[in-house]
Parts: C-alpha cells; structure tokens; sequence
C-alpha cells in the first residue's frame, strides 16, 4: 500500500461550497471529458504542465536564461512559452522570485495529503465538515482517492466526492465504502448534445448515476450554462433523468460563471466561451422553479 500516489493540483482549505460544513479540497488532476466551461482547465490533463501567470510576472527575465531547452522567450509585456520544447526540468520554477511560472500537477502520497489537511483538523470539525476529492475526475485515480478516503473517514472526517460519472463503475466501487457524500454531475439532458459538448456520450454516467444511488448519498450538480443546456428541451430531459431514479432528488444549480478564464491562457490554451454571458438571477430562479415543481429538492449554490 505504500507505493500508491496521486497526481494533485491544489489541495484547498477552509471551503464552505462541496459539502457540508468547513471542508479541505484536494483536486486531483485528469479527466476524460473536456467541456469548454470547465473552470479548472489545468485539471483536464493528467500529467503535469507549465503554469505562467502572467499578472504575478515583474518580467526579470531569470526563467528565460534558465531553460536549457529553449523554451521561454521575453516577449514585449509577459513570456512566452513554448510548450512542446519544454521537457518539464522545473529550472524556471526554481528560479521564478513571484511563482509566476509554476508546475501545475504534483505527485503525493496519501500520508502527504493527510498530514496537509490534518492541519485544519479542528476548524473542520467543530463545523461538522470534511474533505471533498474534486478534480478532474477522482475516480480516475481509484487506488489513490480509496486509500486516502479510507484513511481519512478513520480519523473522523466526512468524505465527499464530485464526480462528472465519467469513468468505470470498478472504479467507484473501488471506493463506495468509503463516502459519506457523492457530488455528481449532469450536463445535458439529451445524448446527442453531451456528445456535442463534452465529446462523450452520457450512456455511462446515466448507469453510473443510478447504481450509485443505492448506494450512497448523493447530490445531482448541474452546471446551467446559457444557450447550451438552458433550453426548454434540455432542461425537462435532465428533470425526467433525474425523476425516473428518484422523484424528490436532490439537485443543485450552478450559474455559469468565468472565473476560471485566465487559468485558460496560463496553460495556453484558447477560451472558447467569452461570448457566454453568466445567467441573471432571475433566470436562475425560473429554471429553479421548473425544478421544484416537479418535486425535485432543487436549490441555486
Ligand atoms: S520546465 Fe525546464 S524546459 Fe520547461 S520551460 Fe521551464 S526551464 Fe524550460
Ligand atoms: S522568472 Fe518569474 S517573474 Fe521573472 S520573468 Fe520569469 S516568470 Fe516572470
């Protein structure tokens, strides 16, 4: 058991979304979908990647005549980096004096994270939270997340995972006895358009979604982004997906936000939503309502 390891990107403290209470994060990296909202992009790929933000740089320059490889070039107001001559030496990160060029990806083992979030044991506690794996897809890294949840739950800690449901069903079996709380995601309400925007069918996460159900708590989480999934037709879809495995699941929205949008350019990679504009409150709440007529517990997070 000792040589098992994740690949992580961030591990998050005291965050009050993803489960009850006060709860630590640990966003784990890969995932087989790419849908053009995500809002963690540098959690999409599943190796590590160079990370330049471009606000924290003062431009000294120290990176450029560092790489051996040639890959960072000063360019008028910011670096350029090439990515497919950079062979991931890490010299530029040792260098960068503001952590403006920075590895997004790090290996762990789970003794690592448990110590990490051991240090916020008793603020988590004494507000009835917990840890949430997020990514990425966790499952993804099974032997990893069931190692650790088991480890944790040990110690007390309520477990939450979020998950798109793309993934094999041995892999969340792998690590069922161990959640308390699963976070799972629906985007479309029709196979063709998921095809269309995630580039995978929703065939899998739909039987995903209804074995899990006998299992363990769960939380739909739908992400509403406008003109994609919002229209009449989507929308009663996801209703009756969700209805037929359990008439009053609950549900949550989420308003599309671009929060995430500089991460895009960090990783070099191109935005393809700025034409997106988030949906008004009163949107929100419409969509709610159609929600909870049908007797579904819905709310907006
Ligand atoms: S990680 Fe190494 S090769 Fe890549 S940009 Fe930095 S110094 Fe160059
Ligand atoms: S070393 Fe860091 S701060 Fe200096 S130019 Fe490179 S990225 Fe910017």
């Amino acid at each position: 058991m000792n040589n098992i390891t994740g690949m992580i990107y961030n591990i998050q403290s005291y965050s009050i979304h993803d489960g009850p209470g006060i709860r630590a994060i640990i966003f784990l990296k890969g995932c087989l979908m790419k849908c053009d909202w995500c809002s963690n992009p540098e959690s999409q790929k599943f190796s590590k990647e160079i990370y330049y933000s471009e606000p924290r740089c003062i431009k000294c320059g120290l990176c450029v005549s560092t790489c051996p490889n040639g890959a960072l070039t000063r360019e008028e107001t910011s670096i350029s980096v090439d990515r497919s001559a950079c062979k991931k030496c890490g010299h530029c990160v040792e260098v960068c004096p503001t952590e403006a060029i920075a590895f997004s990806g790090r290996i762990v083992t789970p003794d690592e994270v448990i110590a990490e979030v051991n240090r916020d044991w008793s603020f988590i506690m004494n507000s009835g939270g917990g840890i949430t794996f997020s990514g990425g897809e966790p499952f993804e890294q099974a032997e990893f997340v069931s190692e650790t949840a088991k480890r944790l739950k040990k110690s007390g800690y309520h477990i939450a995972v979020e998950t798109s449901g793309y993934t094999s069903y041995k892999n969340i079996e792998k690590c069922l006895d161990y959640i308390d709380l699963l976070l799972f995601d629906l985007k479309t309400g029709s196979d063709s358009l998921h095809k269309k925007v995630t580039g995978c069918s929703n065939k899998l996460i739909l039987e995903n979604l209804k074995k899990v159900y006998a299992k363990v708590p769960v939380i739909i989480r739908i992400p509403i982004i406008p003109g994609i999934n919002d229209t009449e037709d989507q929308l009663n879809g996801m209703i009756e997906t969700i209805s037929r495995i359990d008439p009053s699941g609950e549900v949550n929205l989420l308003p599309y936000h671009q929060f995430g949008k500089s991460k895009y350019k960090a990783i070099g990679r191109c935005y393809k939503l700025d034409e997106i504009i988030p949906p008004s409150e009163e949107h929100m709440k419409n969509i709610l309502r159609k929600f909870v007529e049908k007797g579904l517990r819905a709310s907006i997070v």
